[in-house]
Formats: C-alpha cells, structure tokens, sequence
C-alpha cells in the first residue's frame, strides 16, 4: 500500500464541518497510530532537500508533522502560531479566508536570519495560509526552501498560490 492509498484509506471525511458545506478530511486517527504516524513523516521527511535548517510547523495540525519531521532529521522546529499565542517581539500576517480574515505570528529572534525553512501542514485547500506564512518566513529573512503537506484538495489552487515554491503533496484529491 502506498502512501497515498493509506491516506486515503485512513483519513476521515465529514459533511458541514467546522461550517454547512465544509467537507471536513482529518487524520486524527492516523496519526494516532504508530504505523501510520511513521509512515506520513517517513514520506514528508524523505522529500525534503537535504540543506534544511529547520522545519515549520503552522498552528496546529501542522505542528504535529513538523516536529516528528525534524526529529526525523535531526534538525530543529520552529512554529508559526496564531494570533496572541506568541511573545514578542513578533512578525505578523493578516489574510483572508472564506469569511473574515485570520492573524499568524512568527517570533523571529528565535532562529537565526538566513536559515533554510521547510514548511508543513496537513492540509492544502486554497493555499491562503501557506502563503501567508511563507510571506511571514520571507520577512523575517529565512529562504523558504520548499512546502508539504499530507492532503492537497486541487481544486481549490492553492500549488497556483504558491507560485515558485515547490509543494509536495502525499495525496492530492481533485
Ligand atoms: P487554506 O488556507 O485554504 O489552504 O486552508 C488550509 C488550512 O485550513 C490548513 O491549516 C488546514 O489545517 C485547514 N483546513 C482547511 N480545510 C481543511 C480540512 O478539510 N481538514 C483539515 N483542515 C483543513
């Protein structure tokens, strides 16, 4: 079974959720076994380019990948929170998602200017925040070197909203 068939087969899909015609996909369960949590970050892990300083984690499911990730590599982790979580001083990014907008925050003093960054979350819909973190990222002087996540949902174009960046999907759904 490949990675992809077994998220597939393991992700969970639920109607109107957080919102009426929201399709909800979760991996809580896969995650929550052993087998499958080494195999995600086994997959995440292996496309990343060798050069990486440190892998992103954005609040909150993607903090979960990130870190088993850099444990993985014996590199470090570093978090993008959502607004009011973080100490300062901060960088922040304001964006729009499908109604009102969202606040992620970075504490860049917390990882040396110039570092290789690798970026995971979960979930790919409209890209709206990974890009608003790669933005975060760019500010505050760290090279963006690449973006994975375990679901991409194509259709929604969010690889298009990332533009150069280079993003790895385990399974893309269209
Ligand atoms: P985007 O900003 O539109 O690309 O949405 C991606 C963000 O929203 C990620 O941080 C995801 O965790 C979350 N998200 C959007 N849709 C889903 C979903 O179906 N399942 C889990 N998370 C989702």
């Amino acid at each position: 079974e490949t990675v992809a068939e077994l998220i597939a087969r393991r992700m969970t899909t639920t109607p109107d959720f957080p919102k009426p015609g929201i399709l909800f996909r979760d991996l809580t369960a896969l995650m929550a076994d052993g087998e499958g949590l080494r195999r995600v970050t086994d997959a995440l892990t292996s496309a990343m380019p060798a050069d990486v300083d440190a892998v992103v984690g954005v609040e909150a499911r993607g903090f979960l990948f990130a870190a088993a990730a850099a444990v993985s590599r014996a590199i470090g982790v570093y978090p993008i929170r959502k607004q009011g979580k973080l100490p300062g001083p901060l960088l922040s990014e304001t964006y729009d998602l499908e109604y009102g907008s969202a606040t992620i925050e970075l504490q860049p003093d917390s990882l040396a200017p110039g570092s290789r960054v690798y970026v995971l979350d979960d979930l790919l819909a409209t890209g709206g925040t990974l890009v608003a973190a790669v933005r975060l990222l760019e500010r505050a002087g760290y090279v963006v070197v690449g973006v994975g996540v375990a679901i991409e949902l194509a259709e929604l174009g969010g690889r298009t909203a990332l533009g150069a960046h280079p993003v790895n999907a385990l399974l893309t759904i269209s």
